[in-house]
């Protein structure tokens, strides 16, 4: 007999957790997911932070389909010339207004981008020390994953990179650890796995003089917050400061694996020499990936979608007011709704799921619902999804 999806997913697929989701979706489109009984959900946390413009947005599918018809992957990064590759990496140093970051390096995931960062550093500083926030989550494979803030993660697979040290974030008297022996912080302007906590633009003006003295590098990781979740289009644009090297991925791709990092020629061009291809990846831009990437940067700017974020913002603000909620804090559509202990929460997750609305918890902060929606979604759908939301609450408050 035929095994269905799911029996095929419990069987050949690997898990890592012993409660995946489990839905079997369809197809999706706007902020809606359709599973396999056709039942509709709203999508609260786009996959996670990924969807920005929208599921299958119509001008990211078109790009993807002419690219598609035109060619594939061709070469390993950085050999040819390739439209789609050069009119991003082109796109992307114009969006970060900074002559700091006029450079690209493309990869295919938020991680690849924080390995190649790190390694950039080290190969830049000659310095081996790293420093992160704790709770801080940057990425899963062995550099990345020893910057993580959180021992539980690790413990199991150490060895990871020596040299690491972590501060709290947000914490100017932390500052101190950051001296001339450091290759780089490693920091988030928003910590989204921490749970959507934010820091003072003071805290980050602080941060970049004492990099500057120091001669550390400032990596920004806008992996979860970049093209426009916090409502601009780079989050370390409203705290005023500069990163010496900027980290993308996730949302970069409208849907589409893709990732970056962007930092000054002066520093990029250290990976060229000594070795001779400091840094490799075979995928790394694809040109489907990057013409998907464009058309996303093109939709964020013609249809002015990073106009209304802060009042898309707040109006889940004002209306996720219930006995259960202790705290709604966030950015732009980055936020946390902060509860009493991860059951309730995960009773409220459930309840929603249930009702057709797919939300979440953060790794570091587990008595914490995610609010993550694509950024297309509309006034009238935020009230929809509150209500979903509010009734779940309700339901779980009374039993
Ligand atoms: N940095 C941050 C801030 C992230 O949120 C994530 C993914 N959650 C990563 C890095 C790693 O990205 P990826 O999963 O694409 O490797």
């Amino acid at each position: 007999m035929e095994l269905t999806n799911r029996q095929l997913f419990q069987k050949y697929t690997a898990h890592t957790s012993d409660a995946p989701l489990a839905l079997e979706i369809v197809s999706a489109e706007h902020i809606y997911l359709k599973d396999s009984s056709g039942k509709s959900y709203i999508d609260l946390i786009s996959g996670i932070a990924v969807s920005n413009v929208g599921h299958r947005n119509p001008e990211v599918v078109q790009a993807i389909k002419n690219q598609v018809d035109a060619y594939m992957h061709l070469m390993v990064y950085g050999e040819y010339i390739q439209s789609p590759q050069v009119l991003l990496a082109e796109a992307l140093v114009k969006s970060t207004n900074s002559p700091k970051l006029n450079q690209v390096y493309f990869t295919n995931s938020g991680t690849e981008a924080v390995e190649g960062a790190m390694k950039l550093a080290k190969r830049y500083t000659r310095r081996s020390e790293f420093i992160s926030c704790l709770n801080a989550y940057h990425g899963a494979t062995q550099g990345a994953l020893s910057l993580a803030g959180d021992e539980n993660f690790k413990n199991s697979f150490r060895p990871l990179l020596p040299d690491i040290k972590h501060i709290r974030h947000g914490n100017m008297d932390d500052l101190v650890l950051i001296t001339a022996k450091t290759a780089a912080i490693v920091i988030e302007i928003v910590a989204g796995e921490a749970g959507v906590k934010q820091a003072t633009k003071s805290f980050f003006k602080a941060l970049r003089e004492k990099c500057t003295q120091t001669g550390c590098l400032l990596i920004i990781d806008e992996i979860q917050t970049g093209f426009g979740r916090t409502g601009t289009f780079w989050a370390y644009q409203a705290m005023e400061i500069q990163p010496d090297i900027l980290l993308t991925a996730k949302g970069m791709g409208g849907g589409m694996p893709i990732g970056a990092f962007m930092a000054n020629e002066s520093i990029m061009r250290t990976l060229s020499y000594e070795p001779v291809l400091g840094h490799i990846t075979t995928f790394g831009g694809h040109p489907v990936s990057c013409a998907a990437s464009l058309a996303t940067i093109k939709y964020i700017q013609e249809a002015n979608l990073l106009d209304r974020v802060a009042v898309k913002s707040n109006l889940f603000k004002e209306l996720l007011i219930h006995p259960l909620i202790q705290e709604v804090r966030g950015v732009g559509l980055m936020i946390a709704v902060e509860m009493k202990d991860f059951q309730t929460v995960k009773a409220v997750i459930d309840t929603c799921i249930e009702n057709g609305l797919i939300t979440d918890w953060f790794l570091f902060c587990d008595n914490a619902l995610r609010i993550a929606p694509p950024l297309v979604i509309t006034e009238n759908e935020i009230k929809m999804a509150c209500n979903i939301l509010l009734q779940a609450m309700d339901k779980v408050y009374e039993s």
